[in-house]
């Protein structure tokens, strides 16, 4: 028997029991004739002890031997600790040795294995099954387990089938590149790798599944942005028989119930907005609603007054930053040159602060007076004492740059609290997304999403108006799902294709069988996805995907633990009919 208990398991109450466990060294410590080991598994830390005079010389000898993650295995019996540790579960005991077998040794790690450690992300990436072995990363793990049980649960008991879909198959529009594989059989063609289950699911629901969901691993080739992965999971979900509204229903369920399992909150009935909405009130479509300073258009006061650069705007906008009228000069330059950042890319920050004595103060002061700032007070609801913070140009740079000073304001005023969730059904997204670098029409979310058919009017005068019946699901300012009610007659399905600029023959090829599909009774469908890391590192507080990914890949994409991507040999090249430049 390898062991009677684990390394978490042993109280009081064990004391005086023979037992016998095994792990990995944690450390050693050696005092005078007292020697120490502290001895960790998965489920905790035991403390192991020998002492000169009363130990054999055998056993003295091996613990002697023993370093830093070296696997053992000790015999011996639970005694009472002289000083107790109240911080660990098993710190009233330990385990007086009476065998010592070393099971394996071990290197010297790179980095130290404790939730504190030395060792950078790279160094940590290239040795990831080390770094598992760290309690905090294995903690996110298992948090990762517990969303996924919850989930299945949750889909199980709403009457949801989990089917598998293939994962070699041709190319899905999720909006990136395919990642390919070569076919050996079938010279010069290729295999992609799904960007996601759609055209599957959508051909259980003309199979009559009615209600699907996966949790399944997609693949896109982007650009790899900090918290972007190439291969990444998601919930995957597809109903028939519905409308957008069971759908909402449905899934805000189940996002409360998991919510409710995995953390014990209860969180509150989603809030709904439409695009149009977000867009003009925080100027994103996926806004952080935790707090407010919502958007003020301020054209209509602060034009016409003799202020060129907000004369030639297309938008004046500001928000009103609460009780930050107290902000210093230093505190203001360093927000106009946040704003200036490229990456952000305004031009300039005018301020308004609104004084205690109900006077007004501004970067602007040359062309306007009390009264005009007054004015913008009232229209963003200001009080004495708040901030008005103003940018302006032409709407979509002007809501993108307001976007993101709000939620550094936000942050700045400590509004952006972890522990607190906002979540959100953004709605009525654009069907269609023009595109100035292709010149045509993308659809904004994928081809098979279904138009609001009181929009479909416009589909040959002026496609970019129509809404589609797609919404997203918002939690905090982070999007966490995403779907729509889907198309299921051919006809539709074939102009949406026109409107994206595929000719009849390139949507034959790609998705001829899904429109052949269509013609053998598909019923009204619709689903959602959810990014399922992205919902884990919500749940466990953090920003980062990767930290609930067991192996990721890093920012660059690659694998720094197994070295891929990497070279293959020329025969494989040549068996897979390939040549590389
Ligand atoms: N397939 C979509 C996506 O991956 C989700 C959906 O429409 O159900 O974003």
């Amino acid at each position: 028997m390898h062991r009677t208990h684990h390394c978490g398991e042993l109280r009081i109450e064990n004391k005086g029991e023979k037992v016998i466990l095994s792990g990995w060294v944690q450390r050693v410590r050696n005092k005078g004739g007292l020697l120490w080991i502290d001895l960790r598994d998965r489920y905790g830390i035991t403390q192991l002890l020998c002492e000169e005079g009363r130990t054999s010389e055998d056993i003295l000898k091996v613990a002697r031997k023993v370093g830093r993650e070296f696997v053992l295995q000790a015999k011996g019996e639970v005694v009472e600790r002289f000083s107790k540790n109240d911080k660990m579960a098993t710190g009233d005991v330990e385990i007086f040795i009476e065998e010592l077998n070393i099971l394996n040794a071990a290197k010297t790690p790179p980095f130290t294995i404790e939730d504190d450690t030395d060792g950078g992300e790279e160094l940590r990436m290239q040795y990831r099954y080390l770094d598992l072995r760290r309690p905090a990363v294995r903690e996110k793990l298992k948090l990762r387990h517990q969303l996924m049980q919850a989930t299945r649960r949750f889909m199980d008991s709403s009457g949801f089938l989990e089917v598998e879909t293939p994962v070699l198959i041709k190319s899905t529009p999720e909006g990136a590149r395919d990642f390919v594989v070569p076919s050996r059989v079938h010279e010069g063609e290729f295999y992609a790798l799904p960007q996601s289950p759609q055209t599957f699911k959508q051909l259980l629901m003309v199979s009559g599944f009615d209600k699907y969901f996966q949790i399944v691993k997609c693949f896109r080739d982007e650009d790899l942005r900090a918290d972007r992965q190439p291969e990444f999971t998601q919930i995957d979900c597809e109903m028939s028989f519905v409308e957008q509204e069971d759908i909402l229903n449905t899934f805000e369920e189940m996002v409360k119930y998991l919510f409710k399992e995995v953390k014990g909150v209860e969180i509150g009935d989603f809030e709904r907005m439409t695009y149009d909405q977000a867009m003009k009130l925080y100027g994103s479509d996926k806004p952080d609603i935790r707090f407010g300073m919502p958007f003020v258009e301020l054209n209509q006061y602060a034009q016409g007054k003799g202020f060129n650069v907000f004369d030639q705007a297309e938008l004046v906008v500001g928000i009103n930053v609460p009780g930050a009228a107290e902000y210093t000069r230093k505190q203001l330059d360093a927000l106009t040159e946040y704003v200036k950042r490229p990456q952000i890319g305004a031009k300039g920050l005018v301020y308004v602060k609104c004084n205690e004595d109900g006077s007004f103060k501004s970067s602007v002061d040359k062309f306007y007076g009390q009264e005009d700032l007054k004015a913008w007070a009232e229209a963003a609801e200001a009080k004495a004492g708040d901030l008005l913070l103003v940018l302006s140009g032409d709407i979509d740079h002007t809501r993108k740059a307001m976007n993101e000073l709000r939620l550094k304001m936000g942050a700045e005023l400590g509004l952006r609290d972890r522990n607190v969730f906002k979540p959100l059904w953004v709605l009525d997204f654009p069907l269609l997304e023009w595109d100035e670098e292709t010149k045509r029409f993308h659809a904004m979310h994928h081809p098979f999403t279904s138009p609001k058919p009181e929009d479909m009017e416009f589909i040959e005068s002026d496609p970019g108006r129509i809404r589609a019946n797609a919404y997203d699901m918002v939690i905090n300012g982070v999007e966490i799902g995403g779907g729509s009610i889907r198309i299921h007659d051919k006809a539709l399905q074939q102009k949406m294709f026109k409107a994206l600029g595929f000719t009849e023959e390139e949507a034959q090829k790609q998705f001829g069988f899904l429109m052949e599909a269509f013609e053998y009774g598909a019923p009204p469908h619709g689903g959602i996805a959810f990014g399922f890391d992205r919902l884990c590192a919500m749940f466990g507080g953090s920003d980062s995907i990767r930290d609930y990914i067991a192996f990721p890949k890093n920012n660059a994409g690659r694998d720094v633990m197994i070295d891929s991507p990497s070279t293959i040999s020329s025969e494989q090249l040549k068996e897979l009919h390939l040549s590389i430049k």
